[in-house]
Parts: C-alpha cells; sequence; structure tokens
C-alpha cells in the first residue's frame, strides 16, 4: 500500500461542538473517488473509532457502474481488514404488512455482502436495476428531478432505518413482515387501496405496475450484523460505544434523537452543495425542511474534504499513486447510477460514449452489461413500462379542459425521453426543443 499520498494530505475533523467528537462517526460512501479519498484519510489518520460505533455505510442503489462496485468492494475490505471499521452495504427492500387492517407492502432495508447476487449467495448485492425497480413498482411511478424518490429511499430512509438499528447496539436487525409463508396482499386490496387513495390507473395497468414489487419476499428475515462485517459485532460490547448506553431503540427523532456525525465526500471546490448541506446543520430541530431532506434530529453534518480545502485536483492526486483506485477514468461520467436522469440530457449522450470508451479498456468482469443499468436500454426500458399518462386538468379564461399527459424521468410531456436518447445520434437530439436547455447538474445526491 502506498502512503506517500496520504501524508500530503491531512483531514482535521472540525466540530461545532467538543463534544461531538466523543458521538458516534457514519462515513456516507458514495462510491466515488471524492468519497473513497476522506475514507481513506480517515482511516489511515485514525480518525474513526470503533468502539464509538463508528461506521461507514454504502447505500446499494443495483444502479452503478461494475468498476463502481469493484472500487466499494476494495474500500470495504480496506476499512474493515485493515483498520477495523465496520463497513455495510445495505438496500433498500420491501415487506408486507398489516396497517389498519389491511395487508400492504412498506419500504425498508436489508444487509447484502460484498459479492453479486447468485443463487448460491441470496444475500449478496443486486446489480441488475432489481432494487431501482423494486421501489419504482411500489411507489407506482417514476422518479424525476422533481420527486426524487429514488434518493430519499433507496439512500436517505434506508441509511436512517439502519442506523436506528445499529445504534439500539444489537446484534441482529429486527425481523420484518408476517410469518404466513405465501403473499397475503390481493389484487382486490391493491385495487380498493388505488381507489380510495383517488387513483386513476386502470386495474389492468395497476396490477402490472405492482407485479415486481409483489414477486419480492413477503418477509425480511432477521439478519446478524457479524454475518455482514468482517470486523464482527463487538462495537455493542465494549469501549465508548457501549458506556454510552444506547437504549434498546435508538429513536432517530424527537427530544431523545441519537446524535450522530455525518461525514460526506463533498471537496472545496463544490461551495454551493457544501453549504447548502452545512445550512442543515443551523436547521432546529422542529424545523419541517429537516424531515423534507430526510435528516433525523440527531444528525450533525461534516464534510472533511472542503473543510480541509480538498478539491478535485487534490482528489486525482490523491489516487495516481495508489495500487488501488476506481477502475472508471476521471474525465468519464460514469459514477452514481450510470444513467442517472439527474446528469441532464446534454450528459446522456456523452455517459453512452463513455460507457463505449472504458468497455474497451476494462476488463471483462468490469464492462457493462446488457439490459442493466450500465446500458442506456435498460433505463428507456423501465421507463417505458413505469411512466404515467394521467389527465391533466387545463384551467383558462373561465374553461377548463383535459389533456393526457406523460410523466416519465424528466417530468411532464418532456420533448426527450430515454427511449430517444438510447436510440437517436447527437446531432439528432441536438435539434430537440428540451435537449439542449436542460443542462448538466451535479446529481447531489449525497446532499
Ligand atoms: S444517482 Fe440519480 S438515479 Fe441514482 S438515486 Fe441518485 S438521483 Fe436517483
Amino acid at each position: 500500500m502506498n502512503v506517500a499520498s496520504s501524508e500530503a494530505f491531512s483531514l482535521d475533523l472540525e466540530y461545532d461542538a467538543p463534544e461531538h467528537e466523543s458521538l458516534p462517526h457514519v462515513v456516507r460512501f458514495s462510491g466515488g473517488r471524492s468519497s473513497g479519498m476522506m475514507l481513506v484519510l480517515l482511516l489511515e489518520q485514525g480518525l474513526l473509532l470503533r468502539d464509538r460505533g463508528d461506521v461507514i455505510v454504502f447505500n446499494n442503489t443495483s444502479a452503478e457502474h461494475p468498476a463502481t462496485y469493484d472500487f466499494v468492494r476494495a474500500c470495504s475490505q480496506y476499512a474493515e481488514v485493515e483498520h477495523g471499521i465496520p463497513f455495510f452495504w445495505i438496500e433498500y427492500a420491501t415487506y408486507e404488512d398489516a396497517y389498519n387492517g389491511e395487508w400492504t407492502r412498506r419500504g425498508s432495508y436489508r444487509l447484502v455482502n460484498d459479492q453479486p447476487l447468485s443463487e448460491s449467495n441470496p444475500t449478496g448485492y443486486r446489480w441488475r436495476g432489481e432494487v431501482f425497480e423494486e421501489l419504482v413498482s411500489h411507489q407506482g411511478f417514476l422518479p424525476s428531478r422533481h420527486t426524487r424518490i429514488c434518493t430519499s429511499h433507496l439512500k436517505l430512509r434506508t441509511t436512517n432505518e439502519f442506523l436506528a438499528e445499529w445504534f439500539a447496539g444489537k446484534e441482529t436487525t429486527e425481523r420484518r413482515g408476517h410469518f404466513y409463508p405465501e403473499p397475503q396482499l390481493t389484487d382486490s386490496t391493491l385495487i380498493a387501496r388505488h381507489r380510495r387513495s383517488r387513483g386513476k390507473m386502470d386495474d389492468t395497468e395497476l396490477l402490472r405496475k405492482k407485479a415486481f414489487v409483489r414477486s419480492r419476499p413477503p418477509a425480511l428475515p432477521k439478519q446478524n450484523f457479524a454475518d455482514f462485517s468482517r470486523v464482527g459485532a463487538s462495537h455493542m460490547a465494549s469501549g465508548v460505544f457501549a458506556e454510552r448506553g444506547y437504549p434498546e431503540f435508538a429513536p432517530m427523532s424527537g427530544e431523545y434523537s441519537t446524535e450522530y456525525v455525518s461525514l460526506i465526500g463533498l471537496r472545496a471546490d463544490e461551495p454551493r452543495r457544501v453549504a447548502r448541506v452545512m445550512a442543515r446543520n443551523r436547521l432546529g430541530p422542529d424545523d419541517p425542511e429537516r424531515a423534507k431532506r430526510e435528516m433525523t434530529d440527531g444528525e450533525i453534518l461534516c464534510t472533511p474534504l472542503a473543510d480541509a480545502d480538498i478539491g478535485n485536483e487534490e482528489v486525482l492526486a490523491f489516487w495516481a499513486d495508489r495500487d488501488w483506485k476506481l477502475g472508471l477514468p476521471p474525465e468519464t461520467n460514469l459514477s452514481n447510477c450510470v444513467y442517472c436522469f439527474m446528469k441532464g440530457t446534454t450528459a446522456i449522450p456523452s455517459v453512452r460514449r463513455d460507457i463505449a470508451s472504458v468497455d474497451a479498456v476494462l476488463p471483462e468482469k468490469l464492462r457493462s452489461t446488457p439490459d442493466t443499468p450500465s446500458d442506456i436500454r435498460w433505463w428507456a426500458d423501465l421507463e417505458t413500462r413505469y411512466e404515467r399518462r394521467p389527465l391533466k386538468r387545463y384551467k383558462g379564461r373561465g374553461r377548463r379542459s383535459h389533456k393526457k399527459v406523460t410523466v416519465g424521468f424528466w417530468g411532464v410531456d418532456a420533448d426527450v425521453n430515454y427511449r430517444d436518447l438510447s436510440e437517436l445520434e447527437e446531432d439528432e437530439l441536438v435539434t430537440r426543443a428540451g435537449f439542449s436547455g436542460r443542462a448538466a447538474l451535479p446529481c447531489d445526491c449525497t446532499d
């Protein structure tokens, strides 16, 4: 392991209050270079402590590039084997439950190991878009830049549920779901609930969209934390973590909410994102913005790279000399969910080009795979199957009219969609009204 590049940079965690240093620290690891540099520096400079309850979390959306999964695996092994800090891969998952006397499905999470899901590895991570589709099928509509259900459910809420159990100091996650061997949620219950909530989808379409989530197991079994971390679960029984005396159940909201420090890999050259994130620390406990942003009441945000004045140049210099690194070239735009709509319509053709160029140089196991999220046709197919076509009411000059609109990843009646983006060449796309007008935005998922 080359440590010279680590010694050239120094992180000094800046705490708003001295007592924050003794709180558990949570590294929100996104799988990118910046977040990876933050993690390695924290580990190598001894800033993460197992006995404090510190933990590293990676939210698997099942839509990352194969090379990103490879990098996450390398980081998780480094954190656990070399530094003894637990690193958990977690995924959004649903289960069936009774609510107000009626069967329904609810969103929660499960722990997964760092190898892909297969018949011989049933607790492996999903990477063919299954987690993403489970959410879309459960919600019945696609995320968009106005309704980022993917960020809120696949990342933020999932992490919060995990932390509530981790901080409670239990050895296992809780079992969720009923004990019947078969699903209990029937077509008629589903349709009746949809009508009660004034849903307008016809029965066939509703059942078709719900089919994927209903094919998932009805219950989420109890899982041992120790089975998903090489570090084991001993953090609960020793040191500062045990002395703090967290209760059986760690409240994440309210007056007695569990306080913890959240470490996010935003850089100094992203000042607007940093300012937006840090502004949340000033939100009072009752501020509705906290709930809107899926912040738990005890979360204290910290951006160590930005505090140390580390920008993209330093991140690239840091990884240049290291023995292991992210296999995707820095000039490519393949981080996060590969074809994420937040990258913007103008960026999608470059993602297509990047995929082709990295496939030409990467070893076979790290290349894109057809009909998975590293293939734009997966996104086009998902969009076709889950876009909504509601009747929109228009008002004007005392008259009312209704028009059928399409709501997909790019919003209402967008001029561009993944079908076009997957089929048309760039020179054909630039003539589209909605194409050039949509500049690429940073995904901001870690925010
Ligand atoms: S990277 Fe994009 S598609 Fe993936 S969860 Fe974030 S906003 Fe959603």
